[in-house]
């Protein structure tokens, strides 16, 4: 890694980030074992953490988020059954239909509403009765922070429990639920009620390296457990990394509060630039309309002032903990002087 390009404001996403010294050493002085044997001190350790943390029987630690939620599908339904996700779920729209063509499962998704939710309604009329012409409607997977906007409380309460009165198992994508636990204020175990597993993301703004954890009761872990070893998700000396997530679960699940402020700050100042339409964030994402025709040359001096951002008419950008309040500023004034002098290209002498 250079130098260079550790020294840019990355705002593509927020897995961007490198462990600090504080986790490397806790990486480094990690006991290990051989984990496909149950030999590793550190991922245990990490595993009976996150299980009493969000409060399940046991956790299982995974490579890749995509893998945990996987993992989660495989194991609560089977060939034939159908899981019901929003259509911008990350389950269903960004990991390659994996449920559907490793454990032919049939998904079924949902509009999202503006908020995130999947209406009550839209989920009571999509699981099916019992009919051999239908899938068998087995799993409600929910996800939360979904686009960076927290699901109310009351709604994943009624959604779940909606779920179990009809018999189906639910899941949570929660990649970013430590981001709706700061933003609500509430208990990590308050934050998952309801969810019969939970897949948490340690690589996100927590700031580990790699991995997350499924949490769930013993039966369902177990199973969870072949299918990661089948899938070649079973890790060997997996403790330092195991190590990393533990230093992210202890030491940086309140200071997320600190990306909620540094987006808002963001979105505050981008507010200010007319030709920009600025969603409020609720947590670590904000998200910026802007002329298309502004795109190309936005990146291009984002860069030259070595900012690294996903330039799109629909722009996302994520906070996290290399990026601090002082970088936010001078993103501001890149943004600022590029759109001082930006006209449309209609108009005379477009940039
Ligand atoms: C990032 C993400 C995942 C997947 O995590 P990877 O570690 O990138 O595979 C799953 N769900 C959501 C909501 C995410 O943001």
């Amino acid at each position: 890694m250079s130098k260079s390009q550790s020294n840019w404001i990355d705002l593509r996403s927020d897995t961007v980030t490198r462990p600090s010294p504080a986790m490397r050493a806790a990486m480094q002085a990690a006991d290990l074992g051989d984990d496909v044997y149950g030999d590793d001190p550190s991922v245990n350790r990490l595993q009976d953490y996150a299980a009493d943390l969000f409060g399940y029987e046991a956790a299982l630690f995974a490579p890749s988020g995509t893998q945990s939620n996987l993992l989660a599908l495989l194991s609560h339904c089977g060939r034939g059954d159908e899981y019901i996700a929003g259509q911008e779920a990350h389950t269903y729209k960004y990991e390659g239909g994996g449920a559907a063509v490793l454990g032919s499962i049939q998904p079924q998704p949902l509009q999202n509403q503006a908020d995130g939710t999947i209406a009550l309604e839209d989920i009571a009329a999509a699981i099916k009765p019992d009919d051999f012409h239908f899938a068998r409607s087995r799993l409600l997977a929910l996800e939360n922070t979904i686009g960076g906007k927290v699901l109310p409380m009351e709604y994943t309460r009624a959604a779940t429990s909606l779920a179990h009165q009809r018999g189906l198992a639910t899941h949570l994508d929660g990649a970013r639920i430590c981001n709706a636990i700061v933003k609500l204020g509430i208990s990590p175990r308050e934050a998952v009620r309801g969810f019969d597993s939970v897949s948490v993301c340690l690589s996100k703004g927590l700031g580990a390296p790699v991995g997350s954890v499924l949490c769930g009761d013993k039966s369902l872990i177990a199973q969870a457990r072949r299918w990661r070893k089948m899938l070649g998700g079973g890790m060997r000396q997996a403790g330092g990394l195991a190590a990393a997530a533990q230093y992210a679960l202890e030491h940086n699940v309140a200071r997320l509060a600190e990306d909620h402020a540094h987006a808002e700050r963001l979105a505050h100042g981008l507010r200010q630039i007319e030709l920009l339409k600025v969603q409020t964030p609720q947590t670590n994402i904000v998200y910026a309309d802007m002329p298309a025709a502004a795109c190309a040359g936005l990146d291009g001096l984002l860069r030259e002032h070595g900012i690294l951002a996903r330039v799109t008419p629909h722009m996302r950008m994520v906070t996290h903990l290399d990026v601090s309040a002082a970088d936010i500023d001078k993103v501001l004034t890149v943004f600022q002087t590029f759109f001082n002098t930006w006209n449309a290209p209609t108009s005379e002498g477009a940039a």
